[in-house]
């Protein structure tokens, strides 16, 4: 059987342009040594920020969860898939995020999915942030609800964009990330929530933030005292957390909704028990050690100082995301090579998941990197500058 020919030209395209992805094999568990084609490398390259995708405490509750569970689900939610594991991360959730209940879904995409479908349709207008995450935007899509874009971070715009449409029939939401996923930016929250008192609905994916963020590491809503009003809020279980799985937070009756609306949540297999116990565990530990996110924001703010002081353009990177805004994609990948070649994996990134003209090196952070590995990386970045 022969590919058909557009097949061939757009990955022929996407080469030529420096755009053409490729995965890279990894062979050892999350951590910030990790083995890369049989070679022991520094990475900066995952989302595991508090350093418990592989903790101890979180592996044994996951192997003690399988063996009383065993392994699948083998079911969807609403039929036999939902265990006492499911209902009790949903209460701790809850608990965390203080609000009435939370939902489990799969993945935090297809959490984004599940609430915006849910909560918006064909009569309903959305405002998104132009960086909000691609979940966001697909999510939006799937809803059939028209979609206003506003500029990155400018509520003002947003405000003029809702008064474009006060009155009309129909529901407004405002969906946005706390902490931008590829700019480690985060959301004029403050300035956003006045919205919710002209009967806006507001979803906050705080993907990033959640573990991160936040006195009790709740996120930035909790950050900044901006939770008042808010709708509902996206979080993973993929990222600070080091597993798999996504929620909605919200009140008891939105979260009813999602169970009886959100097609992410009823048209697909459970999660695995022992993934929620695992996320349980991690939770627990999140919250109950709290030096590792003070840890890791304090090392981000020491990376930004130095990557700033040696003339890096690190965007209006707030977090444990560090971008370097090199430009173009060719560039970004050219460099990635010369820290590949120095042992250091820190991700190029190249549109479309960043606007033209803005392709970066993506550094993420974690709690378990050290001052030490942090000030290697800077090292490495001006000699991969210089090439
Ligand atoms: C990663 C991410 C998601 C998706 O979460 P997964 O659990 O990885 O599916 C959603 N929103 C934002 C902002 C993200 O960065």
């Amino acid at each position: 059987m022969t590919d058909p020919d557009f097949i061939r030209q757009t990955l022929d395209a996407l080469e030529s342009q420096g755009l053409r992805r490729r995965l890279i094999e990894v062979g050892s568990a999350a951590g910030p040594h990790i083995k890369v084609r049989g070679r022991t490398v520094l990475a900066f390259a995952s989302n595991n920020y508090l350093g418990l995708a592989n903790e101890p405490r979180v592996r044994e509750a996951a192997k003690r969860a399988i063996d009383r569970w065993g392994w699948g689900a083998a079911a969807s939610r609403l039929v036999s898939g939902h265990t006492e594991a499911h209902a009790a991360l949903e209460a701790d959730l809850a608990a965390f995020k203080h609000t009435g209940a939370a939902v489990v879904f799969p993945t935090g995409y297809m959490a984004n999915l599940g609430l915006v479908s849910a909560l918006a349709g064909r009569a309903d207008v959305v405002l998104a942030d132009r960086e909000n995450h691609a979940s966001l935007y697909d999510a939006i899509r799937l809803s059939g609800a028209r979609l206003e874009r506003y500029p990155h971070c400018d509520a003002a715009a947003a405000m003029g964009v809702l008064d474009e449409h006060r009155g009309r029939p129909g529901n407004r939401l405002l969906v946005t990330d706390t902490v931008f996923s590829m700019g480690g930016d985060t959301a004029p929250l403050e300035a956003l929530m006045p919205v919710h008192a002209e009967g806006v609905l507001v979803l906050v994916d705080e993907a990033h933030a959640t573990g991160v963020f936040g006195p009790t590491g709740a996120g930035l809503a909790e950050a900044l005292g901006a939770g008042e009003g808010i709708t509902a809020t996206v979080g993973t279980l993929s990222k600070a957390l080091g597993g798999i799985g996504g929620f909605v937070a919200a009140s008891r009756e939105v979260c009813q909704l999602l169970v009886n609306r959100a097609r992410s949540f009823i048209y697909t297999t459970a999660l695995p028990a022992a993934a929620c116990e695992a996320a349980r565990e991690a939770l627990r530990i999140a919250q109950a050690e709290p030096e590792r996110r003070q840890r890791l924001l304090q090392m981000a703010k020491s990376l930004r100082q130095a990557l700033q002081a040696k003339g890096f353009d690190i965007g209006r990177s707030a977090s444990q995301i560090v971008p370097v805004i090199v430009g173009q994609p060719e560039r970004a990948l050219a460099m990635a090579a010369a820290l590949m070649d120095q042992g250091i994996f820190c991700p190029a990134i190249r549109p479309p998941s960043v606007p033209h003209g803005t392709s970066r090196l993506r550094i993420s952070l974690t709690s378990e990197h050290t001052e030490d590995d942090a000030a290697r990386l800077v090292e490495a970045l001006a000699h991969a500058r210089d090439i």
